[in-house]
């Protein structure tokens, strides 16, 4: 059981930017409205995120360290749904087993926390009080030196950790969100600065341009920039989210190309940042562990909603 747990452990969590995102996923599911995060070389040494959910019970404390024992996914159907990030119960069970992990939850007044030094498990035990929920992750890897060996350089994994919580910060625009690499803060995206400031703080100043489609039920909105001379395409700039998750995928990316190109048909397309809100039931998020594909029951109807939002986003400016 201990090389199983090891081997599933490296399919959620291969390098530190699996264990950032699953742990601000999971913040978010709590209803968290500020999240922050602090890692320390690239999060090989320490991880932390401190937010402001609805915290765990006492008694639920284990539970969230054992593996498929989620409280989210209530039945196997529940497994293909993506109301919530959460739903296959297996990220904080891997993490806990490759690091020097630690859970502080703060409920009602009382908080607790519990241990778990690559994948020992230690005593629950009562701590200052605190109001949401602190994740500590640190040394990771420790246990699978041969892992650790093969990543790549702290700067490198830093900078991936910065990217996923810029983007992540781009279709999250509800929630505070602070990022400190080596204790010195590097991004904040405010509450009160919507997608169009966010996006223009994450790409360097540009100006972005929002709009918005809709179709039963189905809420499609963009924040794209008006190309400039000098905009080259970028695939990698454009940033696409279903209901706060940041997901890959290539023919929606084609939806917003050929949306530039209908009004602008020289091949720019600066950035854009593409916020899908669906109900979780037409959505199978469940597709690859890292949870970065999805797959939409109506795919050709998202296809052109996410067309018609870039097109509205660039109503009455001129192109
Ligand atoms: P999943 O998210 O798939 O349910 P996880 O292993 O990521 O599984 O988390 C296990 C459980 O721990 C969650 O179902 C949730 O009940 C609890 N949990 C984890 N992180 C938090 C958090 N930040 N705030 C509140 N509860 C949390
Ligand atoms: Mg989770």
């Amino acid at each position: 059981p201990e090389v199983a747990s090891k081997i599933a452990a490296g399919e959620v969590v291969e390098k530190p930017f699996n264990v950032v995102k699953e742990l601000i996923e999971n913040s978010c599911d709590a209803g968290a409205s500020k999240i922050i995060v602090e890692v320390n070389e690239g999060g090989l040494n320490k991880i932390k995120i401190i937010d402001n959910g609805k915290g765990i019970d006492k008694d639920d404390l284990p539970l969230a360290l054992e593996r498929f024992a989620t409280s989210k996914a209530a039945t196997v159907e529940d497994v293909y749904s993506a109301a919530t990030f959460g739903f296959r119960g297996e990220a904080l069970a891997a993490i806990s087993s490759v690091s020097d992990f630690k859970i502080t939850s703060g409920k009602d007044g009382k908080a607790y926390t519990i241990a778990c030094q690559y994948g020992k498990i230690c005593d629950i035990k009562p701590t200052a009080a605190v109001k949401g929920t602190i994740i500590e992750a640190d040394r990771l890897f420790e246990n699978l030196p041969a892992r650790r060996k093969f990543l790549k350089s702290s700067k490198s994994l830093e900078g991936e950790i910065i990217k996923l919580i810029k983007h992540f910060s781009l279709i999250n625009p509800e929630i505070d969100i602070i990022l400190k690499c080596n204790d010195k803060e590097v991004y904040h995206a405010l509450s009160s600065d919507d997608t169009v400031v966010r996006a223009s703080k994450v790409f360097n100043g540009k100006a972005f341009c929002k709009g918005v489609a809709e179709y039963a039920g189905k809420k499609v909105t963009a924040c794209a920039t008006l190309p400039a001379a000098s905009d080259r395409l970028k695939r990698d700039a454009i940033i696409i989210g279903v209901n706060g998750r940041l997901i890959k995928d290539a023919s929606l990316v084609q939806a917003v190309i050929n949306a530039y190109h209908r009004l602008i048909p020289d091949g720019r397309f600066p950035a854009a940042v593409i916020d899908i809100r669906i109900n979780p039931d037409i959505v199978d998020a469940n597709v690859h562990p890292a949870k970065l594909e999805v797959r939409f029951v109506n795919a050709g109807e998202i296809f052109s909603l996410v067309n018609d939002a870039v097109a509205n986003s660039f109503k009455g400016k001129g192109v």
